[in-house]
């Protein structure tokens, strides 16, 4: 599509957007200004108005049952986990046993890699990206050291000099090149700095090839960008809910355990009552017996109120549908792309800045990345000032993120004239 840099062709594709409707769902934010344009969807994803009624719900049946609302109250808080699950499994393609929600997301890394980080002989290494999620970053160390090997069995790759991506190429040949000294493949689906979505499904063909295990942590990916984890044929992977699915600070996180594993019961596991078999739970007996599939990874019953929060999301996401939501984050995301690309033209001589994310929607979802080589940090507090709201990180990242749910064009024009006006 020919773009147009006004705002009557962003309202006219607003007009044309088959999503617009799920912006007066969610809030937002009003705390310093009226009507700020919210961009950090990829970082804490606005509240779904429905949220309070779903936990209020829950509180009300706390009220009304105490314990016995494990039972009695409309969701039985017994199972309530598993109305979450069929919802969650269509946003990453899987199949409703290869997935559960519970705990949060670096605890399922580690439990995931418990079960699937098995070092032996040769075999040990771990590779992942450079500059991955800090969180990742300890979690990947403390399992190699909790395995008593040496800090070099964490193999990591990065952007060749000069670069600002991570090339594919170069995590294939990586893999081929660590061959039978590889154990785990473990990469951020989309990387949380330069937004760059790598292509899940080579990179899990070419472990498997070399006889690792492949898994991801899709914190930044899940409600951003189209997955098919089950087809991918991906060992493993967790995400947290409160980034793209709007599912409530620090709220529940969800792990995928691909099917083939599923009645694996010789899986070393860290386990806990929730992921024993169903049927005999509060017979209390020993003798642990993973319920099959993803469930049999859960440690603890379920946090109600958080998941009442995840409940009222996903809800949003089962009517909008991944497919609607993946076109209009293309074009969206092209849209602000291009508009930012005007105001660095017109502005070459007061500011420089790059957006360092992919132009290839393949490689990308929601995220732009916007390198401040000249003002930096100076240029995210004019913005911010203006009424944005972004997220700065260090050493000199704007990260945007245009939420197809609830961001509209008229947003991506408002921010390219707030951009423009914090140059001057
Ligand atoms: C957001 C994020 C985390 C955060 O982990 P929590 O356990 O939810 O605090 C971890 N890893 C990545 C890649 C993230 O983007």
């Amino acid at each position: 599509m020919e773009f147009q840099d006004s705002l009557d062709f962003a309202k006219q594709l607003d007009q044309q957007d088959p999503l617009a409707a799920f912006r007066s769902r969610f809030y937002f934010p009003n705390f310093h200004t009226e009507n700020p344009v919210y961009l950090t969807g990829n970082s804490l994803g606005l509240q779904p108005k429905t949220a309070a009624k779903y936990l209020q719900e829950e509180l009300d049946d706390w009220a009304k049952f105490g314990v016995e609302g494990h039972f009695l109250s409309r969701r039985p808080w017994f199972s309530y986990h598993e109305n979450l699950t069929a919802m969650a499994a269509k946003i990453v393609g899987a199949l409703p046993i290869e997935v559960v929600i519970t705990h949060s997301l670096t605890t399922n890394l580690h439990l995931l890699m418990v079960s699937f980080y098995r070092p032996e002989g040769k075999r040990v290494k771990i590779l992942c990206e450079e500059k991955a999620f800090p969180s990742d970053q300890y979690a990947l160390a403390s399992q190699v050291s909790f395995h008593g090997l040496p800090h070099d069995a964490l193999v990591e790759v990065g952007p060749r000099d000069g670069e600002q991506l991570i090339r594919e190429e170069d995590i294939l040949a990586k893999i081929q090149e660590l061959g039978d000294e590889l154990a785990l493949v473990m990469i951020g689906g989309v990387n949380y700095y330069t937004g760059q979505y790598f292509d899940l499904e080579k990179i899990t063909k070419a472990g498997h090839a070399v006889g690792a295990v492949v898994g991801f942590d899709l914190a930044h990916a899940a409600g951003n960008v189209n997955l098919q984890l089950h087809d991918w044929n991906v060992d493993f992977a967790a995400w947290c809910g409160y980034k793209y699915l709007n599912s409530s600070p620090g709220g529940v996180s969800g792990m995928f355990v691909h099917e083939r594993h599923a009645n694996n019961k010789s899986l070393p596991r860290f386990a806990g009552w929730w992921g024993h078999n169903k049927e005999v739970r509060f017979q209390m007996e020993p003798g642990f017996d993973p319920i099959p599939g993803a469930e049999g990874w859960q440690l603890s019953n379920a946090p109600v109120l958080g998941m009442a929060a995840h409940l009222a999301s996903l809800e949003i996401f089962e009517e909008a549908g991944m497919d609607r939501i993946g076109q209009k984050r293309n074009q969206l995301t092209a849209y602000l792309e291009y508009l930012i690309h005007l105001v660095s033209e017109r502005n070459k001589e007061k500011c420089e800045f790059e957006v360092i994310t992919p132009r290839s929607p393949k490689q990308r979802g929601a995220q732009l990345s916007i390198m401040a080589k000249g003002q930096g940090r100076q240029l995210f507090d004019k913005l911010t000032a203006l009424g944005v709201i972004a997220d700065w990180r260090e050493p000199n990242v704007i990260r945007i993120a245009p939420a197809p749910l609830y961001n509209s064009y008229e947003d991506c024009f408002r921010f390219a004239q707030f951009l423009e006006q914090a140059l001057h």
